[in-house]
């Protein structure tokens, strides 16, 4: 049977976390003041990723993303993503980086059977990004893109949160990226994941203003293919664009009633949606060295407790656009 919940969704994608470590400290992904990481021992070991990752696919999950923290600073992750290879069924495993050690890992990420990357990288101004990541590593962040394009990864995806105040001013360019190269620029709306106390509706730049705000400058976009992997993007061109524009609304204009999705964290859990503290304990089953079938129903069961849909926007957040203009500039 099926990974189906009891909506009706089907469930054909694993996003694992496997790291909380970053090498990058963004001020919109991190709570503020917390620099708490997690004991080595609480973080799931590859072996144990993998026996999941086995148990899940022939129940119907055929894409893993791999993320973290940044799933780049994890020692081995090059062979850990290569033994993935080995899952019959497993068709698609993908990566969401920051880019910063991209120059480096490109070439043996391809190696590696990886063939879709996610870049985040939320200002074009190195000294701006500086402020954002507290890192100056922006030229770091665009060799490795560049270096990956060299590596013929295609698409290359360029994660983007504008907030307000902070890089909101920089949609229009990050979107005529896209007019000459083939590149795929997403915007994602600002969500009270990470840096939930200083989240506040206020600060999510929504897609429709990004729209507008594209559109004054360039025209109306042309709808776009959906792409491999069909995501909750709304995908466009501009007028004779090479690339490619994405709009992901979470906030405004939901997708969750066809979520596809479950998370796996790096200390184990199953986290049946992004904007939910539900969680799964999967380590100490894992551990305790229950059989095949104890995962599959704890799976199933997350399938069971998957909400309907995220209330997020039901009960805003407390913090204020000031509290994130501090990191803008
Ligand atoms: N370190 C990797 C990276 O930077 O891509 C992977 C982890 S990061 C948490 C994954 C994605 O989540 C990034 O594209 C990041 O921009 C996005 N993200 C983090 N906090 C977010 C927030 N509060 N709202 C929306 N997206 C967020």
């Amino acid at each position: 049977m099926p990974l189906i919940d009891p909506r009706n969704r089907r469930i054909d994608y694993l996003r694992v976390s496997v790291t909380d470590r970053c090498n990058l400290s963004c001020a919109y992904c991190k709570p503020a003041g917390s620099m708490k990481v997690l004991p080595h021992a609480d973080i799931l070991r590859y072996e144990e990723i993998h026996r999941l990752v086995s148990v899940a696919v022939p129940l119907g999950i055929t894409h893993v993303r791999i993320t973290g923290g940044e799933p780049l600073v994890r020692r081995g992750i090059v062979p850990f993503i290569a033994s993935l290879r080995d899952i019959a069924g497993l068709d698609d495993v993908s990566v969401t980086t920051n880019g910063v050690l991209l120059e480096e890992m490109a070439a043996g990420l391809r190696d590696a059977g990886i063939s879709r990357l996610n870049i985040s990288l939320d200002s074009l101004d190195p000294a701006r990004f500086a402020r954002i990541t507290g890192s100056d590593s922006w030229h770091k962040v665009w060799r490795g893109i560049e270096e990956a394009e060299r590596c013929g990864f295609h698409p290359i995806k360029i994660n983007v949160v504008p907030v307000k105040g902070v890089n909101d001013d920089e949609v229009v360019a990050f979107a005529r990226l896209t007019a000459d190269r083939r590149i795929h620029v997403r915007f994602i709306e600002f969500m009270p994941i990470g840096a939930h106390d200083r989240w506040h509706t206020d600060a999510c730049v929504p897609a429709s203003e990004i729209r507008e705000t594209i559109e004054k400058v360039f025209g109306p976009l042309e709808p776009a293919d959906r792409g491999t992997g069909a995501g909750p993007s709304q995908n466009f061109r501009i007028p004779n664009g090479q690339g490619v524009i994405g709009l992901i609304s979470p906030i405004t204009k939901h997708f969750c009633e066809s979520c596809r999705r479950l998370r796996l964290t790096a200390d184990g859990k199953i986290r049946p949606c992004l904007l939910s503290d539900t969680e799964i304990d999967i380590r100490s089953p894992l551990r305790g060295g229950c059989g095949d079938a104890e995962l599959e129903r704890l799976l199933r069961f997350a399938l069971e407790i998957k909400p309907e849909r995220h209330y997020v926007t039901d009960s805003p957040g407390r913090c204020s656009v000031r509290t994130m203009s501090r990191i803008g500039g």
